[in-house]
């Protein structure tokens, strides 16, 4: 059961996963989200230990309690047959006795959003079915959340998918992976601006009475399918305990290049249900909010500009899910009470018990683009070819390594085919496309382009739409006109 991170102390509105995932926006504008959480004994960890990855999710949500019909959960988990190793969707890759890296990019896009998107469209998309209902989803991408989410649900027959894109602010390989999906179900439509311009025209949306009376109109509700959705948070607490427990003896800290604090916030909840993780190291990029939050106890972005980096999955000021840690750790009204103040003044501090109480948790440190491109020869001579967002925590894994003698699990949230650009001038070549990108990193690396990535660029881009913000809403109601 989950409750409004914002929500009523007195009368708090109580919803169970099936509610969360079809209407995921809670009342104050707040999220939805366990208030506590199940821990495990001693034997029931032990059961866990020989699981294989899909039957070691199914115990997981059981434990949580997740009623979920069990013909549902099954073909949400058969999604990972696109993966490379359908029963290992996560690869482990040691580099040394101390350093462990946990590819979560083994999917169809190539990033780590495949690992929940592609269980959770299932769920959604089973859900919709059963209820004999139309499902609009909308997503504003800065690159790799709307080809995840397009991935996800390409072809089904009750959920429908708009994606914005920034017209000139994604990488050739992004825009193609959206703008080459043939399915009936999708539409892709380039903006004029950046990424903030489409994610603000995407809020308006949202907002607009009229344009949701016109989508009921026409037998359409509307849902989300970012990380405010609780949905995809489950599948993310998975792979940190799956991984947890390959390191009985001394346990894990886990590193995450983080955003939004979506794949954090799972390895936080696994944590709280007992498995042996220690610290839950925050990685960000020159967009280092968190970092500030963890490490000083304040959450500022009153001075702050968004920057444009080489990691721009992680270029975020407001990092949604630290709403769901805030709630876990100090309830609702607090909650509220601070990020009321962050949306009005911009601003809010931690008290000197709040903050001691992050730090039980975790630690953080921060990756200029620089520094990423040194970190990526770097390791790239090892053997170990890395994106930029990785890189973020590779840098974390050389200045926490001495704080434990736990093994440092770095978190690789995407294949570096998708950043091929910025690998190649790591390794000092100069600006290239995407396509010479990868051309050049694979051969001078002797390193192999996955087929779904290589295909791309022999695909017809069918949405070659692009619009002014002004003109979406009259777009997409005009489109499920015809559906
Ligand atoms: C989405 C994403 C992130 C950030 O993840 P959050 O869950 O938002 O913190 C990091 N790296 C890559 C490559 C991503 O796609």
């Amino acid at each position: 059961m989950l409750r409004q991170t914002r929500g009523d102390v007195q009368s708090p509105r109580i919803v169970d996963f099936e509610t969360a995932i079809l209407n995921p926006s809670a009342d104050f504008g707040g999220l939805f989200a366990p208030e506590r959480l199940p821990v495990l004994n001693t034997i029931e960890m032990r059961k866990l230990q020989k699981l294989s990855y899909i039957d070691f999710t199914k115990e997981i949500f059981t434990f949580l309690g997740i009623n979920l019909d069990s013909a549902v959960l099954d073909s949400a988990l058969s999604t990972y047959r696109r993966f490379d190793n359908p029963n290992e969707p996560v690869a482990l890759r040691k580099v040394n006795d101390s350093l462990y890296i946990q590819e979560l990019f083994h999917g169809p896009t190539r990033a780590f959003k495949d690992m929940a998107l592609q269980p959770f469209g299932a769920i959604l998309c089973a859900l919709a079915q059963k209820r004999k209902e139309r499902y609009l989803i909308l997503v504003a991408t800065s690159g790799d959340t709307g080809p995840a989410t397009l991935q996800a649900f390409q072809n089904d027959a009750n959920v429908f998918v708009v994606c914005l894109y920034p017209k000139n602010g994604t990488s050739d390989v992004q825009r193609r992976q959206m703008t080459t999906v043939n399915a009936p179900n999708v539409r892709v439509l380039g903006i004029d601006g950046n990424f903030d311009d489409a994610q603000s025209a995407l809020k308006r949306l949202l907002a607009d009475d009229g344009f949701k009376q016109a989508l009921e109109a026409r037998r359409f509700r509307l849902s989300a399918a970012n990380s405010v959705n609780f949905g995809r948070i489950i599948f993310q607490i998975v792979y940190h305990a799956y991984t947890s427990l390959g390191f009985p003896e001394r346990g894990v800290d886990i590193i995450v290049p983080s955003g939004n604090f979506g794949n954090a916030l799972g390895a936080f909840y696994a944590k709280l249900i007992g498995f042996d993780i220690g610290k839950v190291v925050i990685a960000s990029n020159a967009n280092n909010v968190l970092t500030d939050w963890i490490t000083r106890g304040v959450y500022d972005i009153k001075e702050r500009a968004l920057k444009q980096t080489q990691s721009p999955a992680m270029d975020i000021l407001k990092s949604s899910n630290v709403e769901r840690i805030l709630y876990m750790l100090f309830g609702a009204s607090r909650t509220r009470e601070l990020l009321e103040s962050l949306d009005s003044k911009k601003i809010y501090a931690l008290s000197a018990k709040e903050y001691m109480e992050i730090q039980n948790y975790f630690d953080a440190t921060f990756c200029t683009d620089e520094e990423c491109r040194l970190l990526i020869a770097r390791y790239a001579k090892l053997g170990h070819l890395v994106d930029p967002h990785t890189a973020t925590a590779l840098k974390a894994y050389e200045q926490f390594n001495n704080i434990s003698t736990r093994a440092k699990i770095v978190v690789s949230t995407a294949e570096w085919t998708k950043f091929a650009p910025t690998v190649a001038q790591a390794l000092g070549k100069g600006k290239l496309g995407d396509k010479d990108a990868l051309a050049f990193v694979a051969k001078t690396l002797n390193a192999p382009i996955a087929p779904s990535i290589e295909s791309l660029f022999d695909k017809e881009e069918i949405h070659n739409k692009t619009l002014a913000p002004s003109q979406i809403s009259g777009d997409i109601l005009d489109w499920i006109t015809t559906l």
